[in-house]
């Protein structure tokens, strides 16, 4: 019988193959007690465990594909800190010895406790730790249990279908060549999502029933971009789906021959496309895609999932490695952007424990309160702007204050790299994201001390709406097209221009071509955004005619949300 369920739609991409129902994750744990001769036994078997575990993630993490992104090694190496920390295994070995537990049960029970605490937090991105928490000790379990892992049981040509995955699975299962994956659970942005969307494997997550619903072996459609699966789907259904992928894939193809041509409207208006990164290895996307340069290199992934922050000397290399690799393309750097859901492990870094971290002291709020981490980091960006053009840029800046303070700052180590005879360039161009509503509306004003704009719509939109952006439960009213928003970019870009600054947006609003017209239209020229977007926004832009977008600009400005429905079906 054909059905249809809904989840989310988290990679995109059509799929259309048999399914392959994995076991659930959560296993049942046998409770008993063991004999005092028997601790030995039982403590020598969780310790064979978490080191099985340990080198299956070693295994996993040499199978990633040499071009996926950094974040795939990181989430990884995660897991590998998890399961080396001596807590996880301290209070189970206990349980062993002192109480006579037996393994699994010791086990499950500390994943037990640390969830309840991790249940506890406000901070975000703790609380996603939880997922981190499941995945590694589920692992273990699995050994414990003589259960094989998700991946052992991958099947080349499958659909997989699970209560959940890590994303340690989800890189396996790209090499496995799985077709796509479906899960019971997860959120857009869960890591598994963020992994599925970089290897280009199509995802539906959070069906709640699909491991209960379906059985290995039912044809299955998995639409990545509409979030639906298809169950046994009728002739006339697979012959759409066949269809559709056939366009898809032909898209593809057209979409690679625009890699050389620029990103030029019908009438000539040329246009900016600049590619987002996390870190130096990400620039191979960048030339993939033929991006014109680095539109905002996010610094803190620099600082992240490490025991010590890196010194100045490892920054300047990190940075010069993408100034370098540019070739005289410019590379925009942000200044470090931690605090809210971006929280460091590393030893004298720990976040803030604010009650409300994104309204905390967060990006340059914190930097500007410890020059200890501040000024390494800026003399790095400084002397790698001797290699190329390099523009600073200043995250979460809220008050003109701040940008003097911080422009101060940046004089003064222009004064000490002097001293020193450390070269760096010293027209290197600062400018500040707008992310605050208040500088949005204020953009005039520092139009006169910035020396460019690069609008911050993740943190913009979260901020202007009162929604949180990491909150599935107000996902839905986190709304791009608010006419509220809207009016904070244009304000922006036509402060910006009436400067004669340049304003960029760097924010996920810049890379989703559902919007490409209308921010033509709103008057910006200069997009970033993660590298795989870019083919798709420069085939808008080569087919947009400026006084249709500013005509769709000003409907929308007026509330008038159907004038881009009509666009669409134009
Ligand atoms: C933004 O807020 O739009 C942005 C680009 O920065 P991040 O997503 O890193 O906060
Ligand atoms: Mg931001």
């Amino acid at each position: 019988m054909s059905f249809e369920l809904a989840g989310i739609g988290a990679s995109p991409g059509i799929a259309i193959g048999p399914a392959l129902v994995l076991e659930p994750a959560t296993l049942d744990i046998p409770e008993y007690r063991i004999e005092a001769a028997a601790v030995e036994t039982e403590s020598a078997r969780l310790r064979a465990a978490l080191a099985t575990a340990r080198d299956e993630l070693l295994l996993v993490r040499d199978a990633i594909p040499g071009d996926a992104p950094q974040e795939t090694r990181l989430f990884i190496d995660a897991h590998l800190l998890m399961l080396d920390d001596p807590a996880l295994r301290e209070r189970p070995l206990r349980a062993i010895r002192e109480e006579g537990r037996n393994a699994a049960w010791a086990i499950h029970h500390e994943r037990e406790r640390l969830l309840e605490i991790f249940d506890r937090m406000e901070d975000a991105y703790l609380r996603a730790k939880r997922e981190d928490i499941i995945q590694v000790t589920g692992r273990v379990l699995r050994h414990l249990l003589g259960g094989k892992p998700p991946s052992a049981h991958a099947g080349e040509g499958h659909i997989i279908v699970a209560e959940d995955l890590s994303p340690a699975d989800t890189v396996l299962m790209k090499r496995d060549r799985v077709l796509a994956c479906v899960t019971d659970f997860g959120g857009s942005t869960s890591h598994t999502a963020i992994i599925a969307r970089s290897l280009g494997l199509p995802a539906v997550v959070g069906t709640h029933l699909g491991t209960r619903l379906l059985r290995s072996g039912d044809t299955v459609i998995v639409d990545g971009d509409q979030g639906i699966l298809l169950v046994d789907p009728d002739a006339a259904m697979l012959r759409e789906y066949q269809a559709l992928q056939k366009r898809r894939q032909r898209r593809r193809r057209l979409l690679e021959e625009l890699r050389d041509l620029p990103a030029t409207t019908v009438d000539g208006t040329r246009v900016r496309l600049r590619a987002n990164i996390e870190l130096p290895d990400d620039r191979g996307f960048v030339h993939r895609v033929n991006a014109e340069g680095v539109g905002l290199y996010r610094s803190e992934f620099l600082f992240m999932n490490r025991p010590e922050a890196p010194d100045e000397e490892e920054q300047f290399n990190a940075f010069a490695e993408v100034v370098s690799a540019m070739r005289g393309e410019p590379v925009t750097i942000r200044s470090l952007d931690i605090g809210a859901d971006k929280s460091l492990r590393s030893e004298g870094m720990e976040e803030n424990t604010a009650v409300n971290p994104a309204l905390g002291l967060r990006g340059l709020r914190l930097c500007l309160r410890r020059p200890e981490w501040f000024r390494p980091h800026l003399r790095a960006i400084l002397r790698a702007s001797a290699l190329g053009p390099v523009c600073l840029m200043l995250p979460m800046l809220t008050s003109m204050g701040e940008l003097r303070q911080a422009k101060a700052l940046v004089r003064a180590l222009q004064d000490e790299l002097c001293a020193a005879g450390l070269p760096f360039d010293p027209q290197m161009p600062l400018g500040i994201m707008v992310e605050v509503p208040a500088v949005a509306m204020a953009a005039a004003h520092f139009a006169r001390e910035a020396d460019f704009f690069s609008i911050g719509t993740n943190d913009l939109i979260q901020y202007a709406l009162a929604v949180d952006r990491g909150d599935d439960d107000v996902n839905d009213l986190f709304d791009p097209l608010h006419a509220g928003v809207l009016a904070m970019i244009h304000n922006t870009i036509a402060a910006g221009h009436a400067a004669g600054i340049p304003v960029a947006m760097c924010g996920e609003m810049a890379g989703n071509p559902a919007y490409t017209e209308l921010l033509l239209g709103l008057g910006l020229r200069e997009f970033s955004m993660y590298p795989g977007a870019i083919p798709e926004v420069k085939e808008i832009i080569r087919r947009t005619r400026i006084d249709r977008a500013e005509a769709l600009a000003q409907a929308l400005l007026a509330g008038d949300r159907r004038a881009l429905e009509a666009r669409r079906e134009d």
